[in-house]
């Protein structure tokens, strides 16, 4: 049997001002994901692609043994593009990361798409 991926959800907030994000209680988001245990583990951060969110990168991630890093926040074209360089400083494969697009969604539909993108994931290999 193939051994369990290890898997982290990052939820970006946006500076949690964004209109994008106003109908979505993120909290909830991610204790919906970890109750079902579809993660090893959560995060919650107001702005990744800022300088410290580049720390925040590299220090959770440097030596890790993470095989899928879920961002659910803004265009995923977008942030692999702003997460290069912290990626990198880390040491972490950029191909485990996996954006997903979570503008403008509500609670519900937040929770549904990431479960869909795991579960396909999870399909797929
Ligand atoms: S990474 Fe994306 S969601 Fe997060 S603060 Fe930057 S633009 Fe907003």
């Amino acid at each position: 049997m193939a051994e369990k991926k290890k898997r982290g959800l990052l939820f970006c907030v946006c500076l949690g001002t964004c209109p994008s994000f106003k109908d979505i209680n993120e909290y909830e988001v991610l204790n919906a994901l970890r109750k079902e245990k579809l993660v090893d583990w959560v995060g919650l951060h107001p702005q990744l692609c800022s300088t410290d969110g580049d720390e925040y990168l590299k220090t959770l991630l440097k030596g890790n043994d993470v095989d899928e890093l879920y961002v659910a926040g803004c265009d995923p074209v977008m942030q692999k593009k702003m997460f290069r360089d912290a990626f990198d400083a880390a040491g972490f494969d950029r191909n485990k990361h996996i954006g997903i697009e979570v503008r403008n969604m509500k609670t519900d539909e937040v929770i549904d798409l990431i479960k869909k993108v795991i579960q396909e994931r999870d399909k797929s290999v």
